[in-house]
C-alpha cells in the first residue's frame, strides 16, 4: 500500500469528513491509473464502445464538411483518422485493457494511443506528423468519455469524497448532497463560486490543492478536512483515529450551539446584533431559518440560471421568490439582481471572449444592457413584494449613473404594474452593493441615493488588491485581513452611520468568526452570513461586549500588514473561545 500524503490547499466550506476516493478527470490533464470493478466492466466496455462511435461520428460529420469545403484531397486526413480509430488491432487493445487488465476506459485510451503516438514519433520521417492525428483522435475519445461526467456526477448513488481537476458552480450544485461527502479540487480559488455553492450546500471543500491526482487511483481512503483545508490520501489508521475523535468533539459543539436558535444575537452590553443568511437556491431559506436568523441579508439570485437550462422566465423567478418570503414571514428578505458574467454562471447573453472578465461586462452592467432580462427579474421581485418584506439590491454598483439607471428601470416596472392592477410594494426599500474601492470613495453620494448598503468584501477584496478570488496561485494574496480592506471597511460604515442608513456585509467574511469582533468594534450591526455560519457567529455576539470590540477594531486598524493583523485577530478568538464555551453551556 502507498504511504499516507497530505495535501494542503484552501478552505472553503468547513467540516471534515472520512470516506472512499471518487476521482472525476476532464480532458487536458494527465488521466490517472484507475481500475474498474469486475462487475463493472460489461458497463465501461458498453461506455467505450460508445465514445468510440460518437467520436467515429464527429470524424465522418468533419470529413463531409471539409469535403464539401476543400475537396476529396483535405477530407482523405479525415478518412484516414476513421480508419486509425477503426483499426482492428487498436480496438482489440483498448477491449483488453478494460476487460483482461480492468483499467478504466479513459486510462486505457490515454495508456493506448499514447504508447502508439510514441511510437510514430520515434520515426524519422514524415509518418512522424501522424502522431499528431493519434493526439487527435485520443482527445476525441476522451472528450466523449468525459463528456458523460454530468452523468456520472448524477450517477453516483454510494458515499464518496470526490477528488476532480475542477468543478464549475453548476457542477457543484448539482452533487448529490445524499452521497457527496465532500470535495476537492486542484484548480480554485479562496472566494470562487463554487467555494460559495459548497458553502451553501453544506460539503466540506477543499480547493487550490494543485496537481495531485495522478496520485489518485479512486476507491482508497480519504480524510477531507474543510476546517483547515487539509486533503490525507491513504490515511494511517492514527490518523483516522484522531479525526474522528475530532468529528464526535464537533457533534458536541453543534448539539450545544443549536440551543442558542431562538436566542436574540445580543453582545453582553446589550446591544442587538441582526444576523441574517445569504442564500443562493430558496431551498436554503429553512436551513437558516432553522438556525435562528433574522431574515435573508443576500439572495444570490443568479444560481437560477443553476437549475434551469433556460433563461429563467417571470414565472421561475417568481416561483423562487415567493418560496423564500413564504418561509420567512416578518423577516426581511433582500433579493439581489442577476449578478452574471466573471466566474458565475455565463448564459447566452454573457459575452463569449472576455480577457478580464471580472473587469468586464457583469453584474449590474450586464442587466443594464439586457434590459428585457432586467425588467423580467424586476417585475417578479416587484409581485413578490406584496407577500411580505421584500428589499431590493443592485449587485456592482460603482458609478452614480448605474445607480440612478437602475432605479429608473425599476420605477418604470412599477409604473407598469400599477396600470395592469397587479399588486406591489411601492416603498419597497432600493439597496446598493459595496463591491468596488470606486463604490466606497462616493459612497457619502451614493448613499443619499439608497435605503441600504451592503458591503461585498468579496468583491471588495478582490478589487482593492487586484487579486482573482478564483486563483489558487495568489490565494495568499487574497485577505480580508488587509489593512487597506480594514479601512475601507471603516469608511463605509461610517458614512452609513452618518447618513443614518442601514448597512451589512454579506462577504464570505462576515460569516467567520475571527472577523466579529472586529466588524462590531467598526460599528457593524447587521451581518449576512452563510446559513452553517448563523449558530457560531451568533455565540461570538453573545459572548462580547461591543466596548471591547471598538478596542480590537482600533488596535486591528493601528496595525500595517495582513498578516499582523490576522495573527492578532486569531488570539483574540482564541482568548474568547474557552470563554465562549462556557457562556454556551450556561445560555441553555
Ligand atoms: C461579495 O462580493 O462579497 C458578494 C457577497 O457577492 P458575490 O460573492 O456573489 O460576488
Ligand atoms: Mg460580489
Amino acid at each position: 500500500m502507498r504511504p499516507m500524503l497530505k495535501l494542503q490547499g484552501i478552505a472553503v466550506s468547513p467540516g471534515v469528513t472520512i470516506g472512499e476516493a471518487l476521482v472525476l478527470d476532464s480532458e487536458g490533464f494527465r488521466i490517472p491509473r484507475r481500475f474498474v470493478a469486475r462487475s463493472a466492466v460489461d458497463t465501461e466496455l458498453e461506455r467505450l464502445s460508445k465514445a468510440v462511435a460518437e467520436t467515429a461520428m464527429e470524424i465522418a460529420r468533419n470529413r463531409d464538411a471539409v469535403h464539401a469545403e476543400l475537396g476529396e484531397q483535405y477530407a482523405a486526413i479525415f478518412e484516414a483518422h476513421l480508419a486509425m480509430l477503426h483499426d482492428e488491432r487498436l480496438q482489440q487493445e483498448l477491449i483488453s485493457a478494460v476487460r483482461d487488465r480492468n483499467w478504466w476506459p479513459e486510462y486505457a485510451v490515454s495508456r493506448t494511443l499514447r504508447r502508439y503516438a510514441k511510437v510514430f514519433q520515434g520515426l524519422d520521417n514524415h509518418i512522424s506528423q501522424r502522431a499528431h492525428d493519434i493526439y487527435d483522435i485520443e482527445k476525441s475519445l476522451l472528450r466523449n468519455l468525459l463528456g458523460q461526467r454530468r452523468e456520472t456526477l448524477a450517477a453516483i448513488s454510494q458515499p464518496v469524497i470526490v477528488l476532480a481537476h475542477n468543478l464549475t458552480p453548476s457542477e457543484t450544485a448539482n452533487l448529490d448532497r445524499r452521497f457527496v461527502q465532500g470535495f476537492a479540487t486542484e484548480l480554485g480559488g479562496p472566494g470562487s463560486h463554487t467555494a460559495i455553492v459548497a458553502e451553501g450546500l453544506e460539503i466540506p471543500a477543499v480547493v487550490g490543492l494543485g496537481p495531485f491526482l495522478a496520485d489518485v487511483s479512486g476507491g482508497e481512503p480519504v480524510i477531507l478536512d474543510g476546517n483547515q483545508g487539509i486533503v490525507i490520501l491513504q490515511p494511517d489508521e492514527e490518523t483516522i483515529a484522531r479525526y474522528r475523535l475530532e468529528l464526535e468533539a464537533a457533534k458536541t459543539v453543534a448539539v450545544g450551539l443549536s440551543l442558542l436558535r431562538d436566542l436574540p444575537a445580543e453582545t453582553l452590553d446589550g446591544v442587538r446584533v441582526q444576523i441574517t443568511g445569504n442564500i443562493e437556491f430558496p431551498s436554503e431559506a429553512q436551513q437558516c431559518l432553522s438556525r435562528g436568523c433574522d431574515g435573508i441579508g443576500l439572495y444570490r439570485t443568479e444560481f437560477l440560471y443553476l437549475t434551469s437550462p433556460r433563461e429563467p422566465t417571470e414565472e421561475d423567478h417568481f416561483a423562487a421568490y415567493s418560496e423564500v418570503v413564504r418561509a420567512m414571514p416578518g423577516k426581511p428578505v433582500v433579493i439581489r439582481t442577476l449578478d452574471l458574467g466573471a466566474d458565475k454562471m455565463r448564459t447566452a447573453t454573457t459575452p463569449e471572449e472576455e480577457r478580464n472578465p471580472c473587469l468586464g461586462l457583469r453584474s449590474i452592467r450586464l442587466s443594464l444592457r439586457q434590459l428585457p432580462q432586467f425588467r423580467t427579474q424586476l417585475r417578479a421581485i416587484l409581485r413578490a413584494s406584496a407577500l411580505g418584506d421584500v428589499r431590493v439590491m443592485f449587485p456592482l454598483i460603482s458609478t452614480i449613473v448605474e445607480l440612478r439607471q437602475a432605479r429608473m428601470v425599476l420605477a418604470d416596472v412599477m409604473e407598469d404594474l400599477a396600470e395592469h392592477g397587479i399588486a406591489f410594494n411601492r416603498t419597497m426599500p432600493v439597496g446598493m452593493m459595496v463591491e468596488t474601492p470606486a463604490a466606497v470613495m462616493m459612497l457619502d453620494v451614493f448613499i443619499k441615493e439608497v435605503d441600504f448598503i451592503s458591503i461585498g468584501t468579496n468583491d471588495l477584496i478582490q478589487y482593492t488588491l487586484a487579486v482573482d478570488r478564483g486563483n489558487k496561485d495568489v490565494a495568499d494574496l487574497y485577505n480580508a485581513s488587509d489593512p487597506a480592506v480594514l479601512r475601507l471597511l471603516q469608511r463605509s460604515l461610517d458614512v452609513a452611520r452618518e447618513a443614518g442608513v442601514s448597512a451589512n456585509v454579506c462577504g464570505q467574511m462576515s460569516g467567520s468568526v475571527m472577523y466579529t469582533q472586529l466588524l462590531l468594534g467598526l460599528g457593524l450591526r447587521q451581518l449576512s452570513v452563510p446559513p452553517s455560519s448563523i449558530p457560531e457567529v451568533k455565540q461570538v455576539c453573545r459572548s462580547v461586549s461591543v466596548a471591547e470590540c471598538r478596542v480590537i477594531a482600533e488596535k486591528a486598524l493601528s496595525m500595517d500588514g495582513a498578516q499582523e493583523v490576522k495573527a492578532y485577530l486569531r488570539d483574540q478568538l482564541r482568548r474568547l473561545l474557552a470563554q465562549a464555551v462556557a457562556l454556551c453551556d450556561t445560555a441553555v
